[in-house]
């Protein structure tokens, strides 16, 4: 979720003609809205196991991309519909200066997250999706097997500040949380949407969100440092045990965005085994700033080079924030995944490299995560 932005969808051309084109390569996939969408649109799962004519994934447009697994977040929008429209920004021109959005209610929170896990269990209900348990579902659909999602929380709002529900999201299949998107919890300050900024913006983690850490750590539940802000990510780095990760985030030093990662949070995630989802979302991709789908795929790789360079290509995979940004027209949606690894061809990686960004390191670094 990169903000309350519309999403932009093009028709695409035809990838390379065939007999040219390499074997195309499965994603997975780091960060997704798809759910929300679903969500508010009311039609329950179907409109993804057909095809959707908005938005950027559904089960078609991620067959032909090579989608084959996506963390599905679960995000809670605020409550009124008042409240929502200050979280969106019509066009984020540069230099912006977003307050944080304001807190929303647990019960809240708890009955808009069971109706959103309920349209992921209608999506696996067909057979065509799975909810991923354990990196074997991971591994099934990197080899043709069913869409593997990975339920994932944008924001542990849902999440009682005792804790006492999290056992059950965990048996609903939840294995990755982001403490925070961009508003205040109980567990935690979010980063707000700011250009150009650092991140250095307001408190860290409260005693319940350092409980929330190592209970993650003990269930094995993927923790995600993205929308959190920087003393928040260092509190994480310094409590959690497991590889840090920042499932949609980029390089700071190519897009001061107050959300992507300065070199010294790059150095850490390396340092600790972690990765970096580069995403697409093309607020957070260029030098100066604004939300231009006319950017370059080719940026995409620029930071894909730089933090590859700093801190190691086994550290770098992509998020895309389907549906939930504005991804560059020159991808269009999931369709248009295999443009992401024919841009990597071209900046030189080889097709093993290539393989590893596409899926590799997040898979090592799930296995590491969830010890199953
Ligand atoms: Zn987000």
């Amino acid at each position: 979720m990169g903000g309350r932005g519309g999403t932009q969808v093009l028709a695409r051309e035809p990838l390379a003609s065939a007999g040219m084109a390499p074997e195309p390569v499965p994603f997975i996939d780091g960060h997704n809205d798809v759910l929300l969408a679903l969500h508010l649109a009311g039609d329950g799962a179907a409109p993804f196991l057909a095809r959707r004519s908005e938005g950027h994934l559904d089960l078609e447009r991620a067959r032909e991309g090579g989608f084959a697994v996506g963390f599905f977040a679960v995000f809670v929008l605020p409550e009124t519909e008042e409240e929502r429209a200050a979280t969106r920004i019509p066009d984020r021109k540069p230099p912006y200066a977003q307050p944080l959005a304001g807190p929303v209610p647990t019960k809240y929170a708890l009955r808009e997250a069971g109706a959103i896990i309920d349209l992921l269990d209608e999506l696996a209900a067909s057979g065509d999706v799975c909810v991923a348990r354990s990196t074997a579902d991971v591994e099934s659909a990197l080899a043709g097997g069913p869409l593997a999602a990975i339920l994932h929380f944008e924001g542990a709002e849902p999440i009682e500040p005792g804790l006492e529900n999290l056992a059950g999201f965990y048996e609903r299949g939840l294995r990755s949380l982001g403490l925070v998107w961009s508003r205040p919890n109980a567990f935690a300050d979010g980063v707000a949407f700011r250009f150009p900024s650092s991140s250095d913006i307001g408190a860290g983690l409260t005693d319940a969100g350092r409980h929330l850490v190592s209970e993650c750590n003990g269930f094995g539940i993927l923790l995600d440092l993205a929308h959190l802000n920087e003393r928040g990510f260092w509190e994480v780095a310094a409590l959690s045990e497991a590889p840090l990760v920042a499932s949609h985030s980029n390089a700071h030093a190519l897009s001061p965005n107050s959300r992507n990662l300065t070199d010294a949070q790059l150095d850490e995630i390396g340092h600790s085994g972690g990765i970096v989802g580069i995403t697409y979302h093309a607020g957070m991709l260029t030098e100066v700033g604004g939300v231009d789908p006319d950017v370059p795929l080719a940026r995409v790789i620029d930071h894909v080079d730089y933090v590859a360079t700093r801190i190691g290509i086994d550290h770098v995979g992509f998020g895309s924030d389907f549906d939930g940004a504005t991804v560059p027209t020159e991808l269009g949606d999931a369709s248009g995944l295999q443009r992401v690894a024919e841009a990597l061809r071209n900046r030189g990686y080889a097709e093993g490299d290539v393989a590893k960004l596409a899926h590799g390191n997040w898979l090592r670094v799930l296995k590491q995560t969830w010890n199953d």
